[in-house]
């Protein structure tokens, strides 16, 4: 018994010893700035400046911290297992929530108190912008995941008639009249034109105007300068920004939606596309999506910026299942009805304690389940019938854990105070404008989302029946089966826990190779399931399969309506699409076909790191600007851009080199 004892307490302080060595390990591969996939789990962080390495020391300790003490036994058996991945564990201990879709107006007409001195409302343009970058990035240090601003051109829209009046009273002062009467006329479009041949009041009215397209193309350029330069999310990383867009026809919103579209063509500094914010132009017929809607020409125009810039992606407000009964043409506030998302992917709509919008809400927390393993265990079952059955189990098993996790999280997460998110839980989440600043966020915070994940459908189905959705009808029912049945499953257990559980495409950057790397080591490298350095993301066919871009979008399409937390469907197109943006509507046209909810199209941007200067010519590797051979490649990674690949971790770095492209049918 003794002796028993003193074997344990060896193994215990052997296990002490080990971890403290790992611990080291560690924090010395961050000390020497050494690349590696715990330095590069996060793409936008640059992990070898000081609070980039800060960031990484607390995360590194954080984790550990959670599994020893918030973690309950069994789930922490599936992580170990490598079946579960925990998303944003280093934040666990910190309660924070994911995402929100930001309410802008309420922080443009009541102004903010961010920091030290309180912000007024805004009057203008400019300062409506500016409050929208403070807005994002105030939230981000609150909050884990990303910040969007659901219906920007909506939000801007009064600043630009504020402006316009402004410009209409200079020219008052400076002509000594009054043109009172002509501050709320409504005006058709804010187009920019030539004072030649004008005279009278139209010649004010058309100078007043050109200054008012002056000003609102400058806020967005320098809005959209800041949401690239403006370090202000923890580890030195600029906010994970997004912007949705596209269905304001009113003279106002257009002008937004014109100018923030020309600027993002423009590009930013020397010309470079912009990383940041994701746009997202919102897709709806009768608005912009046929020629005789009155916003076509500005969803022309986001295609043409799309081709060269990769934004704006496209939310396809049309999809079965993006629809709102509510939503009007004449009314003023339709955005409310209008679904949007992350640029990442997230999405939410629907919701089982409160008003089905996006606004005001967002993801709580996600975990992911490695489908892959879960076929892994049963590849050695001869019959067909007995193996895919057995594979359900395990993933019913997985599910179960999964769905425990999260409420697991939410139970803790809802013990925070409102003060701990000041802005966040004062002023942007549905519900916080009634919280005190020492009430818990208990009471609000059920309407938002947890998202239940997975990786590698792809993969899974290639372990059960040899084939994968892009080869074979059959592995297609069954991948749609396997994902039908967790959709299923989610909503036993909103009814159970009484929650919004939603299944998610999950947006895989740093789980990419983490899954793969320990399932490689013991299962070996299996043709088709583990002999890649990654898997699939969630219900994509492989990157390296060959195949159409419709024959794509006919086999992924499905999958949208049944992962509501959040999809995306990716083409990757071939050569220089700039001078084609025929092409991007044609993918467009292809998500409104199949159904699906949000889509983008990638293609070839090499960049001069040197100097910014960029082309499409895939085997760039001289700078004709400047003579540079430092030549990297722009590409998206889950949803967002990277500007260098330099910050890729392996698992995606080996997923880049194999992508293929899509033909799409001219
Ligand atoms: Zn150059």
């Amino acid at each position: 018994m003794i002796e028993n004892l003193q074997t344990s307490d060896e193994q215990l302080l052997e296990k002490l010893i080990n971890e403290k060595k790992e611990q080291k390990c560690v924090f010395e591969s961050i000390i020497n700035i050494e690349s590696n996939d715990i330095t590069k789990e996060n793409a936008n962080m640059n992990a070898d400046t000081p609070a980039g390495m800060m960031m990484k020391f607390a995360s590194e300790a954080s984790k550990k911290f959670v599994d020893e003490n918030l973690i309950s036994k069994d789930v922490l058996e599936y992580v170990n297992n490598n079946k579960l991945h925990i998303h944003d564990k280093d934040y666990y201990p910190t309660k924070s929530l994911t995402c929100v879709q930001h309410p802008l107006d309420k922080v443009l007409t009541e102004g903010v108190i961010a920091g030290h001195a309180s912000i007024r409302p805004a009057k203008h343009i400019e300062t409506a912008t500016i409050l929208a970058c403070i807005s994002m990035e105030t939230t981000q240090n609150e909050q884990h995941g990303g910040q969007s601003i659901p219906a920007f051109d909506f939000y801007m829209a009064p600043y630009v008639r504020n402006t316009y009046i402004e410009e209409l009273k200079k020219i008052e002062r400076l002509n000594n009249e009054d043109y009172s009467e002509y501050y709320n006329e409504e005006l058709k479009d804010y187009l920019k034109k030539s004072l030649d041949g004008l005279t009278g009041i139209d010649r004010i009215k058309q100078a007043a105007m050109n200054e008012t397209v002056r000003r609102v193309h400058q806020s967005m350029e320098s809005f959209v300068h800041n949401m690239n330069n403006i370090h202000s999310r923890g580890g030195n990383q600029v906010v994970f920004s997004s912007i949705n867009y596209g269905t304001d026809t009113s003279a106002e919103g257009r002008c937004v939606i014109r100018e923030i579209l020309n600027t993002t063509y423009e590009g930013v500094g020397n010309g470079e596309t912009a990383i940041f914010p994701i746009q997202i132009f919102k897709i709806k017929t009768g608005v912009n999506y046929k020629p005789e809607d009155s916003n076509y020409d500005l969803y022309e125009l986001s295609c043409k910026v799309t081709a060269r810039r990769f934004f704006p992606n496209f939310i396809n407000l049309d999809a079965s299942f993006n629809q709102h009964e509510l939503w009007k043409a004449d009314d003023p506030k339709r955005y409310m009805y209008e679904t949007v998302t992350m640029g990442c992917r997230t999405r939410l709509f629907e919701n089982r304690f409160g008003p089905k919008t996006s606004i005001g809400r967002g993801n709580l927390s996600f975990t992911t389940i490695n489908i892959v393993r879960c076929a892994l265990e049963c590849m050695n079952i001869n019959d067909k019938n007995e193996r895919i059955d057995t594979f359900f189990k395990k993933l019913d098993d997985c599910l179960v854990i999964a769905a425990k996790q999260l409420d697991e999280r939410f139970q803790f997460q809802k013990t925070a105070l409102a003060k701990q998110f000041p802005l966040l839980m004062s002023k942007l989440w549905i519900g916080s404008e009634n919280l005190k600043s020492d009430d818990t966020i208990e009471s609000v915070i059920n309407q938002g989302t947890l998202g239940i994940g997975f990786i590698g459908l792809a993969e899974c189905l290639v372990a059960l029946i040899g084939k994968h959705h892009g080869e074979s009808e059959e592995a297609q029912q069954l991948g749609l089966k396997i994902v039908t049945y967790m959709r299923d499953k989610v909503n036993e257990f909103s009814e159970k826990y009484q929650h919004n559980y939603s299944v998610l495409a999950t947006p895989a950057e740093g789980l990419s190779g983490k899954f793969t790397k320990v399932d490689q080591k013991e299962y070996g490298k299996i043709p088709g399931v583990t002999d890649r350095d990654y898997y699939t993301n969630s219900n994509h066919v492989p990157v390296y399969f060959k195949i159409s871009a419709k024959k794509k979008a006919e086999i992924e399409g499905p999958y949208h309506n049944l992962t509501r937390g959040g999809h995306i469907f990716y083409v990757e197109i071939d050569g220089d699409a700039t001078h084609n943006p025929k092409v991007v509507m044609k993918v467009v046209d292809l998500m409104h076909k199949y159904d699906m909810g949000y889509g983008s199209i990638n293609h070839n941007r090499s960049r001069c790191m040197d100097c910014g200067y960029e082309n499409a010519d895939k085997n760039m590797v001289v700078c004709p600007k400047c003579g540079s051979h430092n030549i990297d490649t722009l590409q998206r990674i889950t949803g967002y851009l990277v500007g260098t690949t330099s910050r890729w971790n392996h698992g995606k770095l080996s997923e880049l080199h194999d992508r293929t492209t899509h033909s799409v049918e001219k």
